[in-house]
């Protein structure tokens, strides 16, 4: 396996920008197409000593991991371009595919997005995971609400690919990671925290994502306060989908208050209960956070 960074760098993408990875071989295989940069496939071209490149796996369609994929076609024109839910031959879950002399396995893990998808390679004991934006070293993923972001998925992502107990996690952005149950500990932890800090938040109030994720994340460069707000409504609708808690409204004529009664719902069955009973209520929330998302749509920047 060889990491050719795309040479993207960007505040988003990291100090060499996004990670490819060649798995030269039978079947030369690079996963994640980068943005088509020159410099990028000069570097596949040379690390293939003149084999062609026969595919590539995208682990999902956000444009710093498949924007390349035209220029890589244009230089390698028997190319297989693979992702999940597009494409001529769409990827999927559970597949398994040929890649460099090995054999990789396609996982299915949305969250960050609803294409994610990890490739793993090896097993027991040497397992290995292209995992994408699942997981990164040095920060967290956005959870992006506008654009497909589950936060719930997300969190089932992460602990399927914990099962796996992986020896390394090779992401889409930043180092390779060699202890990948501590980072997926970690990454859970801080959801359950952000989960708390934001119903504390809320207490007794109503706030919108963007004044949430200030007094959450405290003062943030505009671009990635959006993108912070966007991973608020995440957890929001987590935590609605949950009957944790949802005391918010959309502004303007839309105004409604949500009530808090699902907030003091203690237990499963009570949810379902009171859910039954209280259908307009939960339209109301269901509808006040629909609203609240053509709102934010408008607003946000692209977020990758
Ligand atoms: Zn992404």
């Amino acid at each position: 396996m060889i990491l050719i960074p795309a040479g993207n760098a960007s505040a988003w993408t990291g100090p060499t920008g996004n990670n490819t990875y060649l798995l030269p071989g039978r079947t030369a295989t690079l996963i994640d197409a980068g943005v088509g940069s020159p410099d990028h496939l000069d570097a596949i071209a040379q690390a293939l000593q003149g084999v062609p490149l026969a595919q590539v796996l995208i682990t999902h369609g956000h444009s710093d991991h498949v924007g390349g994929a035209p220029a890589l076609r244009a230089r390698w024109p028997d190319l297989v371009v693979r992702q999940f839910g597009t494409g001529e031959r769409p990827l999927v879950a559970d597949e398994r595919i040929a890649v460099g002399d090995d054999v990789c396995r396609v996982m299915h893990t949305p969250g960050h997005s609803p294409d994610h998808c990890c490739f793993v390679v090896g097993d027991q004991g040497g397992t290995e995971v292209f995992c994408g934006d699942l997981a990164r070293l040095g920060g967290t993923i956005v959870i992006p609400a506008s654009r497909g972001g589950d936060l719930a998925a997300y969190l089932e992502s992460l602990r399927k690919v914990r099962a796996l107990q992986p020896a390394r996690l090779l992401p889409g952005h930043g180092p390779v990671v060699d202890n990948p149950a501590t980072l997926i500990d970690d990454y859970i932890e801080h959801r359950t925290l952000r989960d708390r800090q934001i119903l504390r938040v809320l207490k007794g109030r109503r706030a919108m994502p963007a004044e949430i994720a200030d007094r959450v994340y405290g003062r943030l460069p505009e671009q990635i306060r959006n993108a912070a707000a966007d991973t608020v409504l995440a957890h929001l609708i987590k935590l609605r989908d949950e009957g944790t808690s949802m005391n918010m409204m959309a502004p303007g004529r839309h105004a409604r208050s949500a009530e808090p009664t699902l907030g003091r719902l203690k237990s499963r069955r009570q949810i379902g209960e009171t859910l039954g009973a209280a259908c307009g209520l939960w339209h109301r929330v269901a509808n006040d956070v629909f609203e609240l998302f053509e709102i934010r749509q408008e607003s946000l920047t692209p977020v990758r």
